[in-house]
């Protein structure tokens, strides 16, 4: 298990569309961990494997852990099958995109098949904070950012605030 290097935006690997994990093997549960303690260590709340430079359909998240107990969660070929119609916006962080925020507007809810590393297929709707945080994820398997989920004023007023723009 070991903390890895953390991608920052602009870098290719962050705008690829990941594969799909084929099996979850022990090499798919070593770099989970790796993702998790990458996670922590940011700290963070959500990390997406191609923020690692690793270009496959997985993401970690644990919503709760700044505000007491561990409670790792490992989404494997994540899936959004509906979005509800009511939305809400949050000042979503990124640990690929350092020392700024994007006020992003997605649907409160979603629903979300994934699998987890013993193999079994959750199919569960999220609200609140957790919905925010896979659509988040997710869209980094896409090659997605916030920056790209924001309007241009608001993209411009970010990117003269960021300090990984080169
Ligand atoms: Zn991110």
């Amino acid at each position: 298990m070991s903390v890895r290097e953390i991608l920052v935006w602009p870098h290719p690997r962050l705008e690829a569309v990941c594969t799909p994990v084929e099996a979850v093997t022990d090499d798919i549960r070593t770099l989970a961990a790796d993702m998790l303690d990458t996670m922590y260590a940011a700290p963070g709340r959500g990390l997406a494997a191609p923020q690692i430079g690793e270009l496959l359909r997985m993401f970690v998240m644990d919503t709760t852990w700044k505000d007491g107990d561990r409670s790792p969660v490992v989404c494997i070929n994540p899936d959004i099958l509906d979005r509800s119609e009511e939305r809400g916006s949050a000042d979503e962080g990124c640990l690929s995109i350092p020392g700024v925020t994007a006020t992003v507007v997605r649907p409160s809810s979603v629903r979300m098949v994934w699998t987890d590393l013993d193999g079994l297929v959750h199919d569960a709707w999220l609200t609140g904070f957790a919905a925010l945080c896979v659509q988040h994820e997710l869209d980094h398997l896409d090659g997605i950012v916030t920056l790209d989920r924001v309007d241009d004023a608001q993209r411009a007023a970010i990117l003269a605030a960021y300090e990984g723009q080169p």
